[in-house]
């Protein structure tokens, strides 16, 4: 290695992040050589079709009934996933009869791990003795009103059976508050499948305009409405947006921590400033805490960072596996819900099956067992760092709560257009990789992984082993 392949970073010209999150860039890395990375992804992908036959097959027939051959497009991906036939804590047994590390735990709903005994206890109980659906009011789920309202400090809560809809009804809430229908959300960010919320998720270059004053960019079968589009970790075109548009803007929704684009944590001071803007401006701000939630810790993200919302979404990681979700917040604003300018109607709101393992989880999430599994996280996380400066590969960790990635850059990703910069080639290899050596972490280049109540020391550092190895052959 000569001085001018070393890419220096120990300047460090970025801001500070928030200390509530995890970010660790190295001071020196060197490129890797992309011609070894395609032709490892090559050998790779090789491996991953002659490993996986019956995975294959399976995908052949799901494709005659399934549009892609999955339930949900974020399954797929070429030439085939692989199918899972059964799972239990913090492995899932594949149909080629694979055991594999689940490190993607349904994108954190799994945060108590698979078939955790309680929550099947107090689902089973429903299922064997109580009953699945009332559509009455129920003691079930006023006590998981109760315990959501309690650990989130949401004044008024309401269930509904996903994320997509809880921001929804977020969204629907604070305009009814409000009077007003425009909304602000960040470039890149991704918070289900509302119309509005679709705007800008993950733009094209050539579409999105510049990076300080991003273009709303609509897809082509939503019709949105007014949304306007601002870079994250940015305060001033949020303040230049606020001051233009605000009178017509019911709310910023935004993740406290974009968990879509990988991780990627807010610069210290950011959210206390946006905070700030919109209380200035009078408008309203939701935290879209459907990834964040459990997994940031006891009381979700916001009690982590220290900022309050007007309202709230949960969903994953609060329901132990079962399709729940909610949203809520200040009694002035759900006031909306109580005399009808928001309607809010759902055949399966609060159905006992999901209230069941809401209750459940909320008794298994005490703040010891999350401090427990976020401790195993940072001790992965600096394991990896030591790979990571050993190697120096140009990639750092980032982290929250019991989350954590590798981002395949030298230096810190801050927003969507950072993030268009990563190395996707060696984001890919990473994934493909632990793949091949039974390790699952989520598909596509934009998620983490999740260290759920499940997983040990020992599971954490066959990751770690992972990457060593990857390092290994990188730099062979
Ligand atoms: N908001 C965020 C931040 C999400 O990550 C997601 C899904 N990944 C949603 C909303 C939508 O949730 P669901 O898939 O349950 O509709």
């Amino acid at each position: 290695m000569t001085a001018d392949q070393l890419t220096m970073s120990s300047t460090k010209s970025w801001p500070a992040h928030d200390t509530a999150t995890w970010r660790t860039v190295q001071d020196y890395s060197t490129p890797i050589d992309p011609g070894r990375v395609s032709s490892l992804l090559a050998v790779e992908w090789d491996r991953f079709r002659s490993t996986t036959p019956a995975s294959a097959e399976h995908h052949a027939r799901a494709q005659r009934s399934l549009p892609l051959g999955v339930p949900s497009s974020f399954q797929h991906w070429d030439p085939h996933p692989i199918a899972v036939q059964s799972a239990r804590g913090a492995w899932v047994t594949d149909v080629d009869g694979r055991s594999v590390l689940d490190m993607s735990m349904g994108f954190g709903a799994m945060l108590v791990g698979h078939l955790n005994p309680v929550v099947v206890d107090h689902v089973s109980r429903m299922l064997h003795e109580t009953g699945t659906l009332f559509v009455t009011p129920a003691p079930i789920s006023t006590e998981a009103a109760e315990r959501v309202q309690r650990r989130f400090h949401l004044d008024l809560v309401r269930f509904t059976n996903s994320g997509t809809e809880a921001t929804m009804y977020a969204v629907r809430t604070a305009r009814a508050a409000t009077g007003r229908k425009a909304i602000i959300k960040i470039e890149g960010g991704y918070h289900g499948g509302y119309d509005p919320l679709t705007v800008s998720v993950k733009p094209a270059l050539d579409e999105a305009g510049p990076a300080n004053a991003p273009i709303s960019v609509v897809q082509g079968d939503t019709e949105p409405g007014v949304v306007y589009v601002v870079p994250y970790n940015d305060l001033d075109r949020l303040e230049q947006v606020l001051r233009l548009h605000a009178s017509e803007v019911a709310a910023l929704i935004m993740e406290p921590v974009l968990e879509n684009l990988a991780i990627i944590v807010p610069d210290a001071g950011y959210l206390q400033g946006v905070r700030e803007a919109c209380d200035r401006h009078g408008v309203l701000l939701i935290f879209d805490e459907v990834k964040t939630g459990l997994t940031a810790g006891y009381g979700g993200a916001s009690e982590r960072v220290g900022v309050e919302p007007d309202l709230r979404t949960l969903a994953k990681s609060i329901g132990g596996g079962l399709p729940v979700a909610a949203f809520g917040g200040k009694a002035s604003i759900m006031q909306t819900v109580v005399d009808g300018r928001m309607a809010h109607y759902g055949t399966y709101n609060g159905n006992p099956l999901a209230m069941a393992a809401v209750i459940a989880v909320d008794e298994v999430c005490t703040r010891e067992a999350l401090a427990a599994a976020e401790q195993r996280n940072d001790r992965a996380m600096s394991r990896m760092d030591a790979v990571i400066r050993e190697f120096e590969l140009p990639a750092h960790t980032v982290g929250f709560g019991v989350k954590g990635a590798v981002t395949w850059s030298p230096t810190p990703v801050r927003n969507y257009r950072d993030f268009k910069k990563v190395d996707f080639a060696m984001a890919e290899l990473s994934w493909l990789w632990w793949l091949n050596r039974n390790i699952l972490t989520p598909p596509g280049m934009d998620d983490q992984w999740l260290v759920s109540l499940a997983h040990t020391n020992e599971d954490m550092d066959l990751l770690v082993t992972g990457i060593r190895e990857l390092a290994v052959a990188l730099r062979a």
